[in-house]
Parts: C-alpha cells; sequence; structure tokens
C-alpha cells in the first residue's frame, strides 16, 4: 500500500520516490557545498541540515551527514539505519504538525533545481557475472553452445575486481576508450579506438557493515546497505582480445555509472524473490535462508544525437539473476578477504529468456551479426558517439513504486591521439 505524505508529489502512483522509498543520495544547488539528502516526490530533503539543526539526528554525539557521503552513517549499522527511516517517515507522513510541516519544507529543495552526485564513496567494487541468461548467451557466441557456461559456473558466482575510481554518477559522459585490439593479421594487435562499445544492465549491491573473515548468506545479507541501478561500460573488442586466461581489464575500467540514489533494502523488503531453480546443488555456504533477490524490473533504452525521443531496447527484471548479491558477498569473503563499508558488488548483467530481454547490445545484436534497427532508420549492433543509454528500474508495489531514478551516460568520441603531447 502507498504511504501517504504530506509532501503532495511523493503520493502519485507515477512517482519513483513514495514515502515507501526514502532513497539516499548526495545533492548540490548552484555552488554550494556538497550535502545528504533524501528523495521524497520532487523534492529532497536536506538531511545535513536537519542534522545540524538538530531536528533529526543518527547519532546524538556525531554529525556523521556532514560529508559529501553517507558511509558514515551506514557504518552506524542496521539498527540505526532502522531508527532513522522510521524517524524520517513519521516526519513526512501525512497527519505531521504544522510546525514539522515547515521545519522540513525550509530543509528541503525542489529536485529540478539540484545536480545529484555519487551518494557514496566506493571504497572497493567488484563486479560479478551472476545472470545465467547473459553468460549463456556470451558463452554461445565466444565458445559454442556446447562450452557455453564454463564448468564452474552453475557452484560458483564468477567475479573479477574492479576499478573504483572508474565509477561515476548518471549523467557522466563517457568518452570511447582506446585500447589494444586484435588487428588483422590474429597474431599482431593494433592500438586503437574501441569499435564495439557496449553496456550491461546491473544491479550494484551497498555493503553498509564491514568483515573480518567468512560470513554466512545470512551475514551477508545483513551487511547490504541497498541497491543502485549499475551500467558496466564495455569495450567488446579490447575484452575479446584480453580476457583469457585472467578476465576482464581494460574492456571494464573506462567507466561504470550508478543512478544516484540508494534505494535502501528496507525499502525493497516488499519486493523479496527466491533465487530460480538450482541446476546443481550449491555447496552449503552459498544455500540462502530464504528469498535473498527482489521483483524489480528494469528498462535501457537509447537515444540517438539527434533523435527526439528515446526508445526502449529491452525489458528484463533483476529477478532473473542466478546468484543473489547476498551469495555473491558471502562468497567474497571466504578467502579471508575483510569487506569494508562503501564496498559495491556489480550484480553482473542481468538479461531475461527472450531475446527483448538481453541486457547488453552484444546479445542484442548477437555480436553485430543481427544489428537491431532503431526509429529514425539507423542500425546499431554497437554504441555510436553521441547515443545516450539510460538504465530505469522501478518495483511495482500496490498503487506505488519504489524507483531507482535514471543510470544515463552519453558517449563520446575517443580522442584523436592519447598518447598525443603538449
Ligand atoms: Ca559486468
Amino acid at each position: 500500500m502507498l504511504k501517504t505524505s504530506w509532501v503532495a508529489s511523493a503520493n502519485s502512483a507515477e512517482t519513483d520516490f513514495p514515502l515507501n522509498n526514502l532513497p539516499y543520495g548526495v545533492f548540490s544547488v548552484g555552488d554550494a557545498d556538497l550535502r545528504c539528502g533524501v528523495a521524497i516526490g520532487d523534492r529532497i530533503i536536506d538531511a545535513t541540515g536537519l542534522e545540524a539543526a538538530g531536528i533529526l539526528r543518527a547519532d546524538p554525539d556525531a554529525d556523521v551527514l556532514d560529508a559529501p557521503y553517507w558511509n558514515d552513517f551506514m557504518a552506524l549499522g542496521p539498527k540505526v539505519w532502522a531508527a532513522y527511516r522510521a524517524k524520517l517517515q513519521d516526519l513526512l507522513a501525512e497527519g505531521a504538525s504544522e510546525e514539522v510541516q515547515d521545519q522540513l519544507t525550509t530543509y528541503s529543495v525542489p529536485m529540478s533545481e539540484a545536480t545529484l552526485h555519487l551518494p557514496f564513496k566506493v571504497a572497493e567494487y567488484t563486479d560479478f557475472y551472476a545472470g545465467k541468461h547473459h553468460a549463456t548467451n556470451v558463452g554461445t557466441m565466444f565458445r559454442g553452445a556446447e562450452n557455453a557456461l564454463p564448468p564452474n559456473w552453475l557452484s560458483i558466482p564468477i567475479g573479477y575486481n574492479g576499478r573504483a575510481s572508474s565509477v561515476v554518477v548518471s549523467g557522466t559522459e563517457v568518452r570511447r576508450p582506446w585500447g589494444q585490439l586484435k588487428g588483422p593479421d590474429m597474431d599482431l594487435p593494433v592500438f586503437a579506438p574501441c569499435k564495439r562499445f557496449d553496456i550491461e544492465l546491473e544491479m550494484g549491491a551497498i555493503v553498509g557493515m564491514p568483515s573480518d573473515g567468512p560470513v554466512t548468506v545470512q551475514e551477508a545479507d545483513d551487511m547490504i546497505f541497498g541497491y543502485v541501478l549499475l551500467n558496466d561500460w564495455s569495450a567488446r573488442d579490447i575484452q575479446a582480445w584480453e580476457y583469457q586466461p585472467l578476465g576482464p581489464f581494460q574492456a571494464k575500467a573506462t567507466a561504470t555509472s550508478l543512478s544516484p540514489w540508494i534505494v535502501t533494502k528496507a525499502a525493497l523488503e516488499p519486493f523479496r524473490c527466491s533465487t530460480p531453480h538450482r541446476e546443481r546443488v550449491l555447496l552449503p555456504y552459498l544455500e540462502e535462508p530464504g528469498p535473498m533477490l527482489y521483483d524489480i524490473p528494469l528498462s535501457v533504452s537509447i537515444l540517438p544525437e539527434n533523435a527526439e525521443k528515446p526508445e526502449i531496447l529491452a525489458r528484463t527484471n533483476y529477478r532473473e539473476m542466478y546468484y543473489s548479491a547476498a551469495q555473491q558477498l558471502a562468497h567474497h569473503t571466504t578467502a579471508g578477504s575483510p569487506m569494508n563499508v562503501g564496498d559495491m558488488l556489480g550484480s553482473g548483467t542481468i538479461s531475461g529468456p527472450s531475446k527483448d530481454e538481453r541486457g547488453s547490445l552484444l546479445e542484442m545484436s548477437w555480436g553485430g551479426k543481427e544489428p537491431l534497427t532503431l526509429a529514425d532508420g539507423s542500425t546499431r549492433s554497437f554504441i555510436e558517439d553521441g547515443d545516450t543509454l539510460t538504465l530505469s528500474g522501478a518495483a511495482q508495489g500496490d498503487g506505488y513504486r519504489v524507483g531507482f531514478g535514471d543510470c544515463a551516460g552519453t558517449v563520446i568520441p575517443a580522442l584523436d591521439d592519447p598518447y598525443k603531447r603538449g
């Protein structure tokens, strides 16, 4: 059910940000400093200001929101997360006193006037490969249908360590990378701009509590603070040449875009669902004690440079994942690596079983063999300069939705020559 607020715009069935959601972000207005904020309808509540004024504090003794990120708040742990959210919902609920409404209106800005920034300081970033439809599609293209899934795939949530420094907020332009590609002569590579630049539609799970040593799947789920949409920009031609035997490296080092709001695990609780049927029995440490995935419809759209409106290329759902973020996080800790507040785990590309549910252009165009025809008549196998790619997602409740805000990025042309100096 929709929880009604005195902020009228939060009561629409169409808003991403009803009282049920209350996602956490970082914003600025004009040249002012970055502040922590909470989205409600078409406004942003200034959480840094509420803390300084003593109206709503997470920690009575420390100003954890006097920073351009939510990391210090996350570090306070799940009891504080729950208490803060409950107080915030009280203050914003229909029926709050006139005084409270006046106070919170003073500490708020229209979202349309704000610039949004990364909502947390990314400590480290790991990306997984946990969508079975995606892994099957890519494996079929690269190795043939017989060997599509690697032998370990049904037992291990496969991942690689990515670059936290590559993570950017939605709206940041993404420059086409140069890299080492297979040349016309198979043994002699060339250094050239990527010709097969791509997206990967993913969710990012944000670790809010540290660990030191192996954790169970339940403990891992308890450590997760929230989720964002994540676009793992991928240079397919660089990837094809470099990926064996240690996995992707420069193919995934250009940029990773995030939606600007952290949707909390608390807001997603009503949408929990189970991972699909296990095709091979998992080792006990990876067994889930309950539903750990979420039913979140997702889509990816494209807006070519001179087109009037974006068109949807694919629709899928987070519930298509084979492994949950909690399973990935539990697996991540098995060999002893500590996890830190602000670590982020990419889910892996989320594709569904059918053709119009594919989360990358590599799959949509089947490696370039079946180019897509867009509304303006142009075709795409991979991204062209000037294209804007946007990921969207919202869990659908009864009369409300819990949305993420867009995760968008425009691809700009490669440098003329990255090694030219002066
Ligand atoms: Ca990926």
